[in-house]
């Protein structure tokens, strides 16, 4: 698929960050302080966490109906994460580019790397947040939602492959200890890429 240069004339922020690393707090908070900033809500075919809503984190569709949505081309980027698959909606994200817009899309690995042989690179920020070692993230996880042991190890494979891909991030936020510190970095990230990007 080919996206043309000169329909990108906004910004993508990208944030790549491991389970429970606190990413839902650190991009809500620039959420609120940009009102144009806005969010991908990407598809998913796993099974809604308690407290979730269908349209607000995740587009919640079945296996099968994403299959029809890869097959007629609807998704920007796609990739199967601890079982389950996930992408970007095409008219999530393409629109906003057009038109100017700074958006953020928080995607695994496999996703950013799709993205980046689609986008100019001048126009990506990759963001890498960083909080603190496996037994952490998983502690955290496990107060959030109930997990399996399954999808607990499946999960620490992925860990350990995000972790490698920390050097593709253009800057890395530590989330290690102090939640106000980060969500200020990320701010500093958005307001430069506001500075910098065509709008
Ligand atoms: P969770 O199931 O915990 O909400 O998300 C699992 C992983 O899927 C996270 O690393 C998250 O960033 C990633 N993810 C969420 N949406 C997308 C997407 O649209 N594309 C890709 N490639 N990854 C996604």
């Amino acid at each position: 698929m080919q996206v043309e240069n000169s329909d990108i004339r906004g910004h993508v922020v990208v944030v790549m960050a491991p389970m429970g690393s606190g990413k839902g707090t650190i991009v809500k908070y620039a959420l609120a302080q940009y009102p144009g900033l806005k969010q991908t809500i990407s598809c998913t075919s796993r099974a809604m966490r308690p407290g979730e809503v269908n349209g607000q984190q995740y587009h919640f569709v079945t296996a099968e109906e994403f299959d029809r949505k890869i097959e007629q081309g609807e998704f920007l980027e796609w990739a199967v994460f601890a079982g389950n698959k996930y992408g970007t909606l095409k008219s999530e994200i393409l629109p906003r580019l057009a038109d100017c817009e700074v958006v953020i899309v928080e995607i695994e690995l496999q996703g950013v790397e799709q993205l980046l042989k689609l986008l100019p690179r001048d126009q990506m920020t990759i963001v890498y947040i960083e909080a603190g070692s496996w037994e952490v993230l998983r502690a955290r996880a496990a107060a959030r939602a109930p997990m399996s042991e399954t999808e607990l190890q499946s999960r620490y494979e992925r860990y350990l492959i995000e972790q490698r891909a920390k050097p593709i991030a253009d800057v890395i936020i530590d989330n290690s200890g102090n939640i106000e510190r980060a969500c200020v970095e990320f701010d500093q990230v958005i307001r430069a890429v506001y500075s910098k990007c065509k709008l």
